[in-house]
């Protein structure tokens, strides 16, 4: 059953979350300023469901059930579901402007659907029957789920096992009959907060030596042991001054990132995916990465199609939209947008049938989708900032605009184009503000930097698929070189 927006909401507030922001813990989540934003970005996936204009992007039919099923939850049965995806992520993008958070489950449920069965096929385990049951469960009450890959890693030149602290990677502290029990942490938590349920994988592939470190399983996110520290933002305090909503610059929609602790947490065996089978770790994190690599293929070009937007209408009303090098500027940033809708697309195309039957996207297309995305974005919000113009950071505040002997002057001095009224303007410079330095470039910048991995993670995948040998063997004949000269 799809669930509506509202009832979305109503479900997240049934949850006993343990969150912690600002050294406080939060009593009501889905009530607080600094996170109500980033919960609408999600319940915008609940929204766009239920508008039949969107019904064959944001909805589809499951796999496991035969019902109809949020995207956001489905496992991919084509190229053509792995397209739509891209497709769907671009429009969430430009009607939040900002990360909606709910990808991660989706690209979590692929990797570890597929995973489990080629592991149990090899070991003999059950994993990919307990996935599967978890999944249509998943499916069936319209669920957001976390996924959680990174662990905080301590000295990066030891493995886990040789950690000073034994649980700086995420692991098997104790084996029950029933179940597990698991300590350690995960950062970079993209929604946590929005979500119902999180999946945990290996954030590394894992020696034999270092089985305990091999797990995966999904847990309620208000299991008992389970401790969440909200992470802070760029000018994240705007939200909670009152009245705030010109200085907020996207008012209704933002994203979040959380740290999470696993203190001890009881894990029972049906909600177990990998349980020490180290063979089978790298698998399910090289697939988890390159399936949230093409995602940035889809979400951070329709964030990059709102920036696009604002600027042009920063030069709009500023009278200049005609001015060559400005329309120049706007062309680059286009080009540079489309550029990488076309590697998240191109990813999908080519992608293939895993041995479990759902799709996978093509590797190396989807590492250079997400090595673009590191870089394209800085560019095209440098080229934003250029045509914004230096009044995006110096300009009056929503207090100085509320004040009625300042407002006039405000209005009177920052008038653009005559037709504009003035606040349309500063309007409009906010918007940018918070996408190139405010809550919303945690997503747009940060986040295309180290999102689903850092630039060297995907220039090491791009190096293990690009079959240089085949390349040499290609200009040997060209050349006309021969092996035994
Ligand atoms: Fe989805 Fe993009 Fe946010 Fe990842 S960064 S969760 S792909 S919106
Ligand atoms: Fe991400």
């Amino acid at each position: 059953m799809l669930m509506t927006k509202e009832q979305y909401i109503e479900s997240l507030k049934k949850l006993n979350m343990q969150v912690y922001l600002l050294g406080e813990k939060v009593d009501e989540p889905t009530e607080h300023h600094m996170i109500r934003p980033s919960l609408n970005s999600v319940a915008m996936t609940y929204e766009l469901a239920q508008a039949p204009e969107y019904e064959d992007l944001m909805t589809t039919v499951s796999s496991l059930t035969g019902e109809k099923i949020n995207r956001f939850t489905h496992l991919h049965q084509s190229t053509e579901d792995l397209v739509k995806k891209v497709k769907m992520q671009r429009l969430m993008g430009q009607k939040t402007a900002s990360c909606f958070q709910r990808c991660v489950g989706l690209d979590a449920a692929n990797a570890v659907f597929s995973t489990t069965y080629e592991c149990d096929l090899a070991h003999g385990t059950h994993y990919h029957e307990n996935f599967i049951k978890y999944w249509t469960m998943i499916q069936q009450k319209d669920l957001t789920v976390d996924g959680a890959m990174t662990d905080p890693k301590g000295d990066r030149s030891k493995s886990p096992g040789q950690q000073a602290d034994p649980d700086l990677y995420l692991r098997v502290v104790e084996r029950q009959e029933d179940g597990i029990v698991v300590r350690g942490a995960k950062v970079h938590q993209t929604g946590m907060v929005n979500s119902h349920e999180v999946i945990v994988m290996p954030t590394v592939s894992m020696k034999p030596e270092d089985a305990d470190y091999a797990v995966a399983f999904a847990l309620p996110v208000d299991t008992e042991g389970i401790i969440i520290i909200y992470g802070r933002q760029s000018c994240d305090i705007r939200k909670l001054e009152p009245n705030a909503d010109l200085d907020l610059g996207n008012k209704n929609f933002g994203g979040h990132e959380a740290m999470v602790i696993f203190d001890n947490v009881f894990v029972p065996n049906e909600r177990i995916f990998m349980n020490g089978e180290s063979d089978f770790s790298g698998m399910m994190v090289e697939r988890f990465a390159s399936y949230h690599r093409q995602s940035y293929g889809g979400c951070k070009v329709g964030v990059g199609d709102v920036l696009i937007g604002a600027a042009a209408l920063a030069a709009e009303y500023n009278g200049v939209p005609k001015a060559s090098h400005i329309r120049d500027k706007i062309i680059e940033m286009i080009h540079l947008n489309e550029t990488l809708y076309s590697c998240g697309i191109a990813c999908s195309y080519q992608g293939c049938r895993t041995a479990a039957g759902n799709y996978y996207v093509d590797a190396l297309l989807a590492n250079v989708c997400k090595q673009n995305v590191t870089r394209f974005p800085y560019e095209i919000a440098r080229l934003a900032e250029d045509l914004a113009g230096g009044l995006m950071v110096t300009m009056p505040g929503q207090q100085d605009w509320d004040n009625e002997k300042l407002r006039p002057y405000i209005e009177k001095y920052l008038k653009g184009v005559e037709c504009v009224p003035t606040i349309n303007r500063l309007r409009v410079l906010r918007l940018i503000e918070n996408l190139t330095l405010g809550t919303a470039a945690v997503g747009y910048r940060t986040e295309s930097l180290h999102g689903a991995g850092s630039p060297q993670a995907q220039r090491i995948m791009i190096s293990r698929q690009s079959n240089l040998e085949h390349k040499k063997k290609l200009a040997k004949t060209i050349a006309g070189i021969k092996e035994e000269e």
